[in-house]
């Protein structure tokens, strides 16, 4: 059964506190405006953007939501249950001219109930992480999407490794994320959302790590999903 009250509102309140500074690429949101051109590159060569109704999932200030409407989609639809992150990506959308972009305040859940298999193109990322139960995101993701179309998820793996960078390093040693950003149990291991995804009729087509040197600030795509990855899936034609 699709989880209805799938939310933490301390989760949300995180996200609100900041949500002046979601366009601020200087910010906590930093790695978000760095990590972009990459997965929204990853998403288009396998999605091909242009044209498409495209829903982005936990959309915050609107980073990728915003890009992939500069990148040509037909439809942007960003939603998230942060009022404040929406009213910033609305205003930001407005002041920047960005076409064809709208957002809603709605769960993911009640969203797949009003209009299933509608979109062309799902995106869920760094938002999984988040919620209570991850696997209703995933399964209204699924339903949201036409069959044949494509579904998007990033989040962070669960291991020491992820521990230690992706906490341990971004919120206590360089700060670059505010502590309690991330809760280790929070966490989901590639197994774990590919079968998830299996489990909603999604077939996996393809992975890719996002790897990150905070020595140079760089980040890279790479084989390595042992920290931050995201997972390029498919709905199964009907
Ligand atoms: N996807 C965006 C933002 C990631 S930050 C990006 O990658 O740029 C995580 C986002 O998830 C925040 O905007 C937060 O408000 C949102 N979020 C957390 N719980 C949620 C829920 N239950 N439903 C929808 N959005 C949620």
């Amino acid at each position: 059964m699709p989880n209805a009250s799938n939310v933490d509102p301390a989760e949300l309140a995180k996200f609100s506190d900041l949500a002046h500074r979601w366009w601020d690429t200087e910010s906590e949101f930093k790695p978000l405006h760095q990590i972009n051109p990459l997965r929204l590159n990853w998403i288009d060569q396998r999605a091909a953007l242009a044209g498409k109704r495209v829903l982005d999932v936990g959309c915050g200030g609107g980073i990728l939501a915003d890009s992939m409407a500069r990148r040509g989609a037909a439809e942007v639809l960003g939603v998230d249950l942060a009022t404040k992150s929406l009213r910033v990506a609305q205003l930001h959308a407005l002041e920047t001219g960005t076409p064809n972009i709208q957002y809603r305040e709605i769960a993911v859940e009640a969203l797949a109930a009003e209009q299933p298999a509608s979109f062309d193109v799902v995106t869920c990322m760094e938002m999984l992480e988040h919620v209570p139960d991850p696997a209703s995101v995933v399964q209204a993701c699924a339903a949201l999407v036409k069959p044949g179309g494509w579904v998007f998820f990033s989040t962070i793996n669960r291991n020491a490794r992820a521990w230690a960078l992706a906490i341990g390093a971004a919120e206590y040693v360089l700060k670059m994320l505010p502590r309690g950003t991330h809760e280790f149990d929070r966490l989901i291991r590639p197994s774990e959302l590919a079968r998830w995804a299996r489990q909603s009729s999604l077939v996996l087509e393809g992975s890719s790590g996002l790897e990150h040197n905070p020595f140079t600030g760089r980040y890279w795509l790479s084989d390595d999903t042992r920290v931050n990855y995201m997972l390029a899936t498919r709905r199964e034609q009907a």
